[in-house]
């Protein structure tokens, strides 16, 4: 799926990003997850059901906040691990039980890089089914604490000026949304 991305239009991304989401859905829902039974489709709704006990599986969405954090002039751009292509992109995380979107935003970004935020303001969403995510971006400034990077997660983590981007992620993604809205000033 991520092999299409600037390949295909991008309508047609989302519609083969939606039927990604949904067979991996059904390939990891195949056997209830209280009594061990196969499942089968719901007639009336899309969902899967146990055949046995009844429980009611729908189709799993994993919310995840990405921050595109600024400090004055400057951009928060980390290079993560798991890249395979080595770009730098605004941090992500995936939202905890129990946990609003914006404490989200200061967790993640308190365990990245050490660094506290304020002024947590929503930017947009987008379905991100590679495999089950829905990114929700935010925008926030720094308010105190110097860059301590999270070591197992990122390779590099650093303030970015608009004349000066490294290598950033593909136009498609809400991450470049955010980025290209920082360089546009907004
Ligand atoms: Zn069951």
């Amino acid at each position: 799926m991520r092999a299409l991305l600037g390949h295909l239009e991008e309508d047609l991304i989302w519609v083969a990003g939606r039927a990604n989401h949904l067979l991996h859905w059904h390939r990891i829902h195949r056997f209830c997850g209280r009594c061990g039974s196969p499942t089968q489709s719901k007639a009336d709704e899309r969902a899967l059901v146990c055949r046995q006990c009844g429980l009611v599986n729908y189709p799993r969405l994993s919310p995840a906040v990405i921050v595109a954090v600024t400090r004055n002039d400057r951009i928060l751009l980390a290079r993560n691990k798991g890249f395979r292509i080595p770009f730098y992109s605004v941090l992500a995380g995936f939202v905890e039980p129990g946990e609003t979107l914006e404490a989200c935003a200061v967790r993640e970004i308190k365990e990245e890089v050490g660094i506290s935020v304020k002024d947590i303001r929503y930017f947009g969403s987008q379905p991100w089914p590679f495999p089950d995510s829905l990114m929700i971006g935010f925008t926030a400034v720094h308010a105190g604490g110097e860059i301590r990077m999270d070591k197992v997660e990122l390779v590099d983590a650093a303030w970015f000026s608009r004349d000066d981007l490294p290598e950033i992620p593909p136009p498609i993604s809400i991450a470049r949304h955010l980025i290209d809205a920082f360089v546009q000033g907004h």
